[in-house]
């Protein structure tokens, strides 16, 4: 009797002891599994500056015979009645706004919501991100909402894994206001990859210093400037920060979604940020004053110069280089830099009595260069970088993104 006793105790705790094990590595199993979905893993992209014996220039294709479209893609409806703020706005107000503006692009980037609307142009966007970091994305020619986010600070393989799946479901992926709040750091722009666009200008935060910090560790991420307007009826909220985009020259046929983000992407645009004056005129005084900006007449490499040529005059260029640094100024009007080159010297009749050009000799230790141009009334022009490449008229490309392989077990 004893012994049954005794063998009962002692088999009863061996499977006691199974079943702790079992519950053990399930549960252990289960925490790694969570940490693994909630807690994406990445090796970080290195950061290499652009190289290769040719430049890239986004703007080889322009010239004064083609259009350029003027854009806007981050603006915010009542979508979220009350919400989020931009509650006053309806579909209708912000289209009428726009279009008396002269807008051919007018993107409405509710948050987690494509907006469809009749218009001309009609580009699907919205805004990703929930987060309290305002760790934001801009999604153009989205297909479908993401829902995914992370609402505490996000790892950099949280942003990561955004960008990531984010791309699965649009067409260009933007990161919006990036420096605003640290949504984005210096380390981040060394590290992530695979985002096609930067909204450099905002109407909350122009995120210029930390666009040079990608670009120079070799992110061809392209220029994009937005409103971010919440509010159609504040004069200040509407065209402050647009972006003109070359369409070519072939006519309405040119004016497709497609052909729209072929020139974002391959970087056929730029950046205007109006002044604060102009900002809080009428909006017929706001068109007057738009619509008598020029425009980029042309940039072209030749024989190793940076030649840029607008439609009318400018205060100041300024190149600019790896790591941010002036490279060089000229000032346009006064000339007080010889380096403003007239449209004699450039030899070629397309160039008026009064465009406004300068140039600067690229020299081999450059890996890009970009120029930003003080207009006359004090608005500014943002322009696409020059970039160094190793294949001839081809971008240079993000690098690709790669899993941990941790991550890979869970994640297909
Ligand atoms: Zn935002």
């Amino acid at each position: 009797m004893l012994r049954t006793i005794w063998r009962m105790a002692i088999f009863g705790s061996m499977k006691t002891s199974k079943k702790r094990r079992g519950l053990f590595w399930g549960s252990g199993l289960l925490v790694l599994y969570v940490l693994v979905r909630f807690m994406p893993l990445y090796k970080p992209a290195p950061a290499i500056p652009f190289e290769g014996p040719y430049w890239y220039n986004p703007y080889e294709n322009v010239s004064s015979e083609g259009k350029w479209l003027r854009a806007n893609f981050h603006a915010h409806s009542n979508a979220w009645g009350f919400v989020t703020s931009g509650r006053k706005n309806t579909v209708d107000d912000m289209l009428c706004k726009y279009d008396s503006l002269g807008y051919d692009i007018i993107g409405i980037s509710d948050y987690q919501h494509i907006t469809e609307m009749s218009c001309r142009l009609y580009i699907p966007v919205y805004e990703h991100g929930y987060n309290v970091m305002k760790t934001h994305q801009g999604v153009i020619g989205a297909r479908k909402v993401y829902w995914n986010d992370y609402i505490l600070p996000q790892t950099r393989s949280q942003k990561q894994h955004v960008l990531k799946k984010l791309k699965e479901h649009s067409r260009l992926v933007a990161l919006h206001h990036p420096a605003w709040m640290g949504g984005y750091s210096k380390k981040d722009m060394c590290r992530l990859t695979g985002h096609d666009l930067f909204e450099v200008l905002n109407d909350f935060w122009v995120s210029e210093g930390l666009w040079d910090v990608a670009l120079s560790a070799g992110r061809p991420a392209m220029l994009l400037a937005g409103d971010d307007a919440h509010n159609v009826f504040k004069p200040t909220d509407i065209a402050r920060d647009f972006t003109m985009i070359f369409v070519g020259n072939s006519g309405s046929s040119m004016e497709s979604p497609e052909a729209v983000y072929r020139a974002l992407e391959s970087g056929a645009a730029y950046g205007v940020e109006v002044t604060e004056r102009l900002a809080h005129s009428s909006v017929s005084r706001k068109r007057e004053g738009l619509d008598s900006l020029p425009l980029l007449q042309s940039c072209r490499v030749c024989d190793d110069s940076l030649v840029v040529v607008l439609s009318g005059s400018a205060l100041c260029f300024s190149f600019i280089g790896q790591d941010g640094l002036l490279l060089k100024r000229v000032s346009g009007e006064t000339g007080s830099d010889n380096s403003a080159i007239s449209s004699s010297e450039l030899g070629s009749s397309t160039f008026g009595s009064s465009s406004a050009s300068a140039f600067y000799k690229l020299r081999p230790e450059d890996h890009y260069v970009r120029v930003k141009i003080t207009l006359v009334d004090s608005s500014h022009i943002y322009l696409n970088p020059v970039m160094r490449t190793k294949e001839k008229d081809v971008k240079p490309q993000m690098p690709p993104i790669k899993k941990r392989r941790l991550f890979t077990i869970f994640d297909a």
